[in-house]
């Protein structure tokens, strides 16, 4: 006898899934270990060798498990830390800390801290890498001796947690996760965009969530299963067989309407009256482009390079990042341009190697290309990888700034690109010849500054996500104000409208890459505010194709001056369903 509880949050990433409960958590462990961790249950000694067993322990089965799946490279950095776990220097250290002081988290925190200082002044980079690791390793350590031990899901399983941090999300090897449920977060969030691109659902904003699985700590999660519908944003906890049955169902609907939509990829997106759009996809690591192109994508609107940065240690190298960027560069061709994005770093995407300075407002903050501005190191290292992948690839790359708030910022950019390629020319270094540049359109102040900007550049992508939480003032990541967080609210759409024109007297084209591209109606809306090109998740292309295909350039004129008069959000939702003949996609 099962008791389902249904639910209902907002639909992040559509797709259907059926699976025993994930729970992240970073409060202290309330399933397994009553009591929380080790400290208290011998002396400090005792605890901080148990722990630090039990850390390599964790350590050498992620190893194993991602050596399994084929990353090895990651395997290694895990590896590595194991054996770190149960350094004699270390422990010993940790040890004496202990018996003068009787804290063992603090005395493994502060042990930690003098080896990675220790190695940090040698002067050494590969030495000073592993500062970073041994700091790592305490934590984790920490984390062990607290009882907030992060179990990584070790059965394909449902993610469940208030919100979960990208970097997690990408710690979780490759089918391991089936999908994400989250009590906070937005549809903007970057865990939901992380689950577009794997092609798995997502719903955040789901109220009662974590009560309804409660007992479901690792890793006794295994026990509580979720199902949960990505389109409609239903979850139902411990689902009865009838329901179960009900969404293996909607699954198998949805399979073959993917199916049928999937019949307009060989040929490029068009409006019914034959009018061409460019269909182009988001991809966070290099991996994606192979989804991108069977989906028909005609290149990529946004690589999101800062997944590079997560899930590990230390900043990629140059030589690293030129590989990464290579791999895309040469999956594409020279037909199919690549934007790259430079690294957008802080806001909800945080890197703990980085240390920056906590801040009040991360997404007010020192962010993306305002990190440049104290340590240009990040990003000339970035540029110079990308000209060099692209004289290796034999194209031209395409490259584009987030969060240019003002001109400075956009001579900022321009500086460090002509800086890193005439290093590279210095060491005579193979370089491309040029450099497609663009900003993004993020904050409000660049989308009121379009007409001079769009002179000195070659493209503008709008990130809606961002542009819409700065002009309505609504946190992308807060579920209490997802009402405020569609991208189709007229001020949003007039902010838009003004970017077109500034680039259009400037000859320039614009591109949408944030969510509101891949959704069937606000496609729509964007062309016919005179958006040239369109850059969403794979999984989102085939809809949106479809959704073009169904109306003509007359029509979304209409709707386009319609939608910038309109009242709320919703209106402008309901005028593109219209267009649609009703179905919203
Ligand atoms: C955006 O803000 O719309 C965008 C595409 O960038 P991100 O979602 O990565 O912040
Ligand atoms: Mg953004």
């Amino acid at each position: 006898m099962t008791n389902s509880v249904r639910l209902s949050g907002v639909a992040g990433s559509p797709g259907i899934a059926i699976g025993p409960v994930w729970r992240f958590d970073v409060t202290p462990s309330t399933g397994a270990a009553p009591g929380g961790g080790l400290v208290g249950t011998g002396s400090p000694e005792a605890v901080i060798r148990a722990a630090a067993t039990e850390t390599a322990r964790q350590l050498e089965a992620l190893g194993d498990r991602l050596r399994g799946l084929g990353r090895d490279a990651e395997a290694a950095i895990f590896d590595a830390q194991g054996l770190m776990a149960t350094d004699p220097m270390l422990l010993d250290d940790a040890v004496r800390r202990a018996a003068d002081s009787g804290d063992p988290v603090e005395a493994v925190r502060l042990a930690a801290s003098s080896v990675a200082e220790m190695l940090a002044a040698l002067d050494d980079e590969i030495l000073s890498a592993r500062a970073a690791d041994v700091r790592d390793v305490g934590a984790r350590i920490g984390r062990v001796l607290r009882g907030e031990v992060l179990h990584l899901p070790v059965v394909p399983s449902i993610a469940v947690a208030e919100d979960l941090p990208p970097s997690v999300t990408a710690e979780i090897p490759p089918g391991f996760l089936l999908g994400i449920a989250l009590s906070g977060g937005s549809r903007t969030a970057h865990a939901v965009i992380l689950a577009r691109s794997l092609g798995i659902p997502a719903i955040v904003g789901v109220d009662g969530l974590l009560g309804a699985v409660d007992g479901a700590g690792p890793p006794a999660s295994a026990a509580v299963a979720i199902a949960m519908d990505g389109e409609t944003g239903e979850v139902v906890v411990r689902p009865s067989h009838r329901l179960e049955a009900e969404f293996r169902r909607r699954e198998a609907d949805l399979a073959i309407r993917r199916a049928d939509a999937s019949r307009l990829r060989d040929r490029p997106a068009a409006t019914a009256d034959g009018e061409r759009v460019m269909l182009v996809a988001n991809i966070g690591t290099p991996a994606d482009s192979g989804r991108a192109l069977a989906a028909g994508a005609e290149g990529v609107g946004l690589f999101r390079t800062e997944f590079l940065f997560m899930s590990r240690q230390t900043p990629p190298t140059e030589n690293e990042q030129m590989e990464a960027y290579r791999r895309v560069l040469e999956a594409f061709g020279p037909e199919r341009p690549v934007v790259i994005r430079l690294a957008d770093i802080g806001g909800d995407k945080a890197i703990p190697y980085l240390r920056l300075a906590a801040e009040q407002n991360p997404f007010l903050g020192v962010r993306a290309i305002r990190l440049a501005y104290a340590n240009p190191d990040l990003l000339l290292t970035q540029l110079r990888a990308i000209w060099r992948a692209g004289a290796a690839a034999g194209v031209v790359p395409h490259v584009m700034a987030p969060m240019v708030a003002t001109a400075a910022d956009l001579d900022l950019l321009l500086s460090l690109r002509d800086q890193a390629r005439e290093t590279l020319v210095g060491k005579s270094l193979p370089a491309a010849e040029r450099m497609v540049t663009g900003i993004m359109v993020e904050v409000p102040s660049a989308a009121f500054l379009a007409p001079e900007l769009a002179r000195r550049i070659d493209f503008f992508s709008i990130g809606t996500n961002d542009l819409t939480q700065y002009v309505l003032a609504a946190d992308r990541g807060n579920a209490a104000l997802a009402g405020l967080q569609d991208a189709l609210h007229p001020a949003v759409l007039r902010a838009i409208a003004g970017v077109v024109a500034g680039a259009d007297a400037a000859g320039i084209p614009v591109a949408v890459c944030g969510e509101l591209a891949g959704d069937p109606l606000g496609a729509l809306v964007l062309v016919g505010l005179g958006v040239d090109e369109l850059s969403a998740d794979a999984g989102s292309l085939d809809g949106v194709r479809a959704a073009l295909a169904r109306a003509t350039r007359p029509q979304l004129d209409e709707l386009a001056a319609r939608a910038l008069a309109a009242p709320d959000a919703e209106t402008v939702r309901e005028l593109a369903a219209a267009v649609l003949g009703g179905v919203t996609g």
